[in-house]
């Protein structure tokens, strides 16, 4: 595989030294253990993982309520505070402060999430995979399936690097008498992926 070294984000230029080649290669649980840090999985009250760190040591758990693909995104948000965030000590991080449609603010949270994103849905790997496939949901969940990840970050991940105008909406159930929880606006088809607008619209 050929590709531009000064093209990759920090995230994947990480999965890329640890000969990360095919989505099966991912393995975030490997990459905590070789960093220093034990991931466990437990029921946690009012967060949806958590860092605790010391020195060089860290444990990671991850609430194990929550399902797969969440689970799978909290870890690799918690090794992205673990990497990048050494210095700011252990974290709690709440279910709102964990999710790929929050990764575009400049806070310490979101730059996880942008990481955590790259960690699960890499570049490399997904903008060859989506050669050829139509953009539409369909293809969302098969990324999902192929990358272990969830259909909310594999959909974001599609639209983000579709060539053509797409926007990802969703909402709390159905899109009458009901909440419109976040949308990724028409501006990020058009080069501006800053305009993820998280929060609750009427
Ligand atoms: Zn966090």
């Amino acid at each position: 595989m050929a590709i531009d070294h000064s093209l990759l984000s920090p995230a994947e230029r990480l999965l890329w030294q640890y000969g990360v080649r095919d989505p099966s290669h991912i393995d975030l649980e490997a990459i905590a253990n070789y960093r220093g840090a034990e991931v466990v999985y437990r029921r946690l009250c009012g967060c949806a993982a958590r860092l605790v760190a010391a020195g060089e040591k860290a444990v990671i758990s991850v609430d194990s309520g929550s399902y797969p693909g969440r689970q799978r995104f909290s870890l690799a948000h918690e090794l992205a505070h673990w990497i990048c965030d050494k210095d700011r000590g252990s974290f709690r991080c709440a279910n709102e402060d964990i999710g790929p449609q929050n990764a575009e603010a400049k806070n310490v949270e979101a730059y996880a999430n942008g990481y955590a994103s790259q960690l699960i849905l890499p570049s490399f790997l997904v903008d060859p995979w989506l050669e050829g496939r139509r953009i539409n949901l369909d293809t969302a969940k098969a990324l999902g399936d192929d990358f272990d990840a969830s259909l909310t970050a594999s959909a974001i991940k599609v639209a983000r690097r579709a060539d053509a105008q797409t926007c990802v909406v969703w909402a709390a159930a159905g899109f009458k008498d009901t909440l419109l929880r976040w949308s990724m606006k028409q501006e990020i088809a058009n080069g501006n992926e800053k305009a993820i607008q998280p929060g609750v619209q009427g």
